[in-house]
């Protein structure tokens, strides 16, 4: 069998109008509209304390959806305190980040995203998604109608490795033994490509180009090309 392994976040799919700074910024928008926040204030405050910033250290003790996600709290909370809110509100404002981040409205598909999704099954290729995510990354899968395509979701948030720690691609390389070929397809350089390449996977990057990347497409309509070539 021939193994693409997809990352998710903005590779498949996105948060529309940002992530974590963007869904700080719509829960202080919606409790405390009189008072002026920008997104770049909040994301000062989002650029560490997440898992995938760490990505040296797993975190398996994270063992439920509920104790991840308040493992994320005090970054949250610092942010609200950072821009002007006093602790007790920090403290209530942090626990509206979840539902605003996960609120399915928000997430979209890149329009390339299902049709080549579909010409690579067409094609043989069976599909995998490795992601740095959180605990609910299977649900915006499935709102955004794409889990029929994939065998198997591998997620940090359940798994306790990030990419790119290496046993976050054992997992997969221990899954699938009986694949022939394997191809990492994804947006970061540092997770996506030499996470993979360091476990033996040949890697893809797409949409954000970086120097050092040997292999890059700004779309995935131009995948089953390079891959039917590397076949
Ligand atoms: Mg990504």
């Amino acid at each position: 069998m021939k193994l693409l392994i997809w990352d998710f976040d903005e590779t498949l799919g996105y948060r529309h109008g940002g992530a974590w700074a963007a869904s700080l910024l719509e829960v202080l928008q919606r409790e405390a509209p009189d008072i002026p926040v920008t997104l770049d204030e909040l994301g000062r405050y989002t650029r560490a304390g997440f898992p995938w910033h760490t990505p040296e250290t797993p975190h398996p003790h994270l063992d439920s959806p509920d104790a991840w996600w308040e493992a994320l709290e005090p970054v949250f909370r610092q942010a609200c305190e950072g821009v002007g809110f006093d602790a007790d509100r920090a403290f209530a404002m942090a626990k509206r980040v979840r539902p605003t981040y996960l609120d399915p409205a928000r997430w979209r598909l890149y329009e390339d995203t299902a049709p080549t999704l579909t010409a690579l099954s067409d094609v043989g290729w069976t599909h995998t998604i490795l992601s740095n995510h959180v605990p609910e990354l299977s649900d915006l899968v499935e709102g955004l109608k794409l889990s029929g395509y994939f065998a198997r979701i591998f997620n940090s948030a359940l798994t306790g490795y990030e990419k790119p720690h290496p046993e976050a691609y054992r997992m997969v390389l221990r899954a699938f033994p009986d694949a022939t070929a394997r191809w990492m397809i994804g947006d970061s350089f540092r997770a996506d490509v030499q996470g993979a390449q360091a476990a033996g996977i040949p890697a893809i990057l797409v949409r954000r180009h970086h120097p050092d990347a040997e292999r890059y497409v700004a779309t995935l309509s131009e995948l089953p090309g390079i891959l039917s070539d590397a076949d």
